[in-house]
C-alpha cells in the first residue's frame, strides 16, 4: 500500500468514521464498488452489500439473469443492471466510466464470490484509478480463501494461481514455474478436468499433501484431503465430482526451497555413503522431490566425482 493510502486508512480509523453506506448513512459516496456475493449459501452475504445493492444506480454484473435471481432472493430490486463480462468489457467500459463521471454509485458483482478473482473487473479497477474515480471494495466469501481454510495446510504463505491452461503441455509447463513457490498452492478446476490435473501436479510438483474442495458453503459441502498421486488416483476410478471445486497444493519440500545448491550439497553428502539409487531415495523422501528428478541428479553427481 502507498504511504498516502495508509494515511487515509488510518485517520478514517481513528476518527471512526465510517464509510456513507453504514446503517446511519444515506446515499452512498459516488464511484465504484466491488461488491462480494455468496459463492453457495445466501446467509454469506454481508449487511454491507444489502444496502450498498439496495442504493446502488447501476450494478454491472457478469450473467444479468444469474444476478438477478440473486438479487431477487436478497430482496433487492436493482435501478439498473448491466452486463459486464470478458466479451462485453471493452464495450461496456466506456458507459460504467460515463456514470462514475456523473457521480454515480457503480456496484460490480460477479456470478459468484468476489470480483476480480478469476472473475472480471480489473481493467475497469485500472480505469478508474488512471482517470481519479473512487474505488472500494465491500469483502465478502471467496472460493479460493475458503478452501484454503478448510485444506487443512498452511495457510501463512500462500498463491492463488487461478485456472491452469486446458492442454497438459502448457499446464505442466505452469505447474513447473509453481513448482519452487515456498508456500500453498490455489487453483480453480473443472470437475471434468480434476483427474488429469491432479495426475500432471503429481508428476510436475511431486509427493506433496494437497486436498480437493468441493460445493463450499453449501448442502454437499466436502473436502478431501490426500497427496496428490492419491487423490489422482481417486478421482482417476471415482469420475468427475458434481459441482465447483477447488484445489489446493501444500509447500515444497526445503530442498526445492533451498534450491539446487541444497540438493546438490544433500546428495553428495548421502552419496558418500550410498549408491546413487539409495542416495536418491534417501534425499527424495527427505526432502519430498520427485524421485525421478533427483535420480538423475544423483548420477550426474556420481559420475563427476
Ligand atoms: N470470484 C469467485 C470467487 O471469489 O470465488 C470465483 C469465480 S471463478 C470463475 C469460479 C470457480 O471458483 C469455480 O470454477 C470453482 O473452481 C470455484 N468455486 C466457486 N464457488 C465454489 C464453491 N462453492 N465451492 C468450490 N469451488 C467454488
Amino acid at each position: 500500500m502507498r504511504d498516502g493510502a495508509k494515511a487515509v486508512s488510518r485517520s478514517r480509523a481513528s476518527a471512526g468514521e465510517q464509510p456513507n453506506h453504514s446503517p446511519t448513512g444515506s446515499k452512498p459516496d459516488p464511484g465504484l464498488y466491488l461488491v462480494s456475493t455468496p459463492i453457495g449459501n445466501l446467509d454469506d452475504i454481508t449487511l454491507r452489500a444489502l444496502k450498498l445493492l439496495a442504493a446502488a444506480d447501476c450494478i454491472a454484473c457478469e450473467d444479468t439473469r444469474v444476478s438477478g435471481r440473486l438479487l431477487s432472493l436478497l430482496g433487492i430490486r436493482p435501478t439498473a443492471l448491466t452486463p459486464y463480462h470478458e466479451h462485453n468489457a471493452e464495450r461496456a467500459r466506456p458507459a460504467l466510466l460515463a456514470r462514475l463521471h456523473q457521480g454515480q454509485v457503480v456496484a460490480l458483482i460477479s456470478d459468484a464470490g468476489t470480483p476480480l478473482l478469476s472473475d472480471p473487473g480489473y481493467r475497469l479497477v485500472r480505469a478508474c484509478l488512471a482517470e481519479g474515480l473512487p474505488v472500494s471494495s465491500l469483502p465478502g466469501a471467496s472460493a479460493a480463501l475458503t478452501g484454503l481454510q478448510l485444506s487443512g495446510l498452511p495457510c501463512d504463505r500462500f498463491l492463488f494461481a487461478g485456472f491452469l491452461p486446458v492442454k497438459t503441455a502448457a499446464r505442466r509447463s505452469q505447474l513447473g514455474e509453481l513448482a519452487a513457490v515456498p508456500g500453498s498452492l490455489i487453483f480453480y478446476e473443472s470437475p471434468r478436468r480434476l483427474a488429469a490435473t491432479l495426475t500432471d501436479m503429481a508428476a510436475v510438483l511431486g509427493p506433496r499433501d494437497a486436498a480437493v474442495a468441493r460445493e463450499l458453503t453449501k448442502l454437499y459441502e466436502e473436502v478431501r484431503r490426500g497427496s496428490l498421486a492419491e487423490l489422482a488416483a481417486h478421482y482417476a476410478a471415482a469420475g468427475p465430482p458434481k459441482g465447483e471445486v477447488v484445489l489446493v497444493v501444500g509447500p515444497p519440500g526445503p530442498a526445492a526451497v533451498a534450491g539446487p545448491d541444497e540438493l546438490d550439497h544433500r546428495l553428495t553428502e548421502a552419496l558418500a555413503e550410498l549408491s546413487p539409487r539409495d542416495a536418491a531415495a534417501a534425499v527424495a523422501a527427505a526432502t519430498g522431490l520427485p524421485k525421478r528428478q533427483v535420480y538423475a541428479r544423483a548420477i550426474l553427481l556420481a559420475k563427476s566425482r
